[in-house]
């Protein structure tokens, strides 16, 4: 078993969208502070970045932000958040995201979130990451996403053992066990990382 003592959550910034995600996103970040899990993320103050840290701190759990200076020069970050580190550029932000952590959540989001999920989903493939990651697949929301993993492995662009590298759950409660339960990655990765021939 895994053991999850530190989350990077990836989600959406948009205020915008549907109040099911707000719901499963403070279900999440209320699970997090029970199993007293801290929570590394972008460091925004509205949309779905914003629930998670506001529930995160109203149930007296830990949250880290990690966000560039330029949007804090616009006001984007969450003022009630403590613990904040600011940092030079988007790259290094994702580096950021990814120290000590013990494991990688995705929920809904837009570019920003897929381009994140994206990109561990690589450095897991190449054995640079590790960690488990868990995609929170609310109503049905990943399916295209889901569909194009495997159609990548269908076709050859990625094996079999790529599959291992994400878990999809439903519910927000089924995220901590699905970390925990992730199977074993190891650096040796970058040896199947793309077919030869
Ligand atoms: P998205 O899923 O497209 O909403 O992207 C989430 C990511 O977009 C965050 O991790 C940030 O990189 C960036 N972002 C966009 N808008 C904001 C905002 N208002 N506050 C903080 N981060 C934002």
């Amino acid at each position: 078993m895994n053991e999850i003592n530190r989350v990077c959550v990836y989600c959406a910034s948009s205020a915008k969208i549907d109040q099911k995600y707000f719901d499963a996103t403070e279900r999440l970040g209320k699970q997090l502070v029970t199993n007293q899990i801290e929570v590394v993320y972008g460091g925004g103050a509205v949309g779905l970045m914003g629930k998670l840290a506001d529930t995160v701190l109203e149930h007296d759990g830990e949250v880290i932000g990690i966000m560039p200076q330029f949007m804090r020069n616009v006001e984007l970050h969450h003022k009630k958040v403590s613990r904040f580190h600011f940092v030079a550029d988007m790259h290094e932000r994702k580096k950021r995201f990814l120290d000590g952590v013990d494991g990688l959540i995705a929920l809904p989001g837009g570019c920003g979130t897929l381009e994140e999920l994206m990109e561990v989903l690589t450095l897991k493939r190449l054995g640079i990451l590790t960690q488990p990651i868990v995609i929170l697949n609310t109503d049905g929301f990943y399916d295209p996403l889901e569909t194009m993993l495997e159609r990548c492995i269908d076709e050859n662009f990625m094996a079999q053992e790529h599959r291992n590298m994400w878990t999809f759950v439903r519910e927000p409660e089924e995220i901590l066990n699905a970390l925990r339960e992730a199977p074993p990655w190891s650096k040796d990765a970058i040896q199947f990382a793309t077919f030869k021939e």
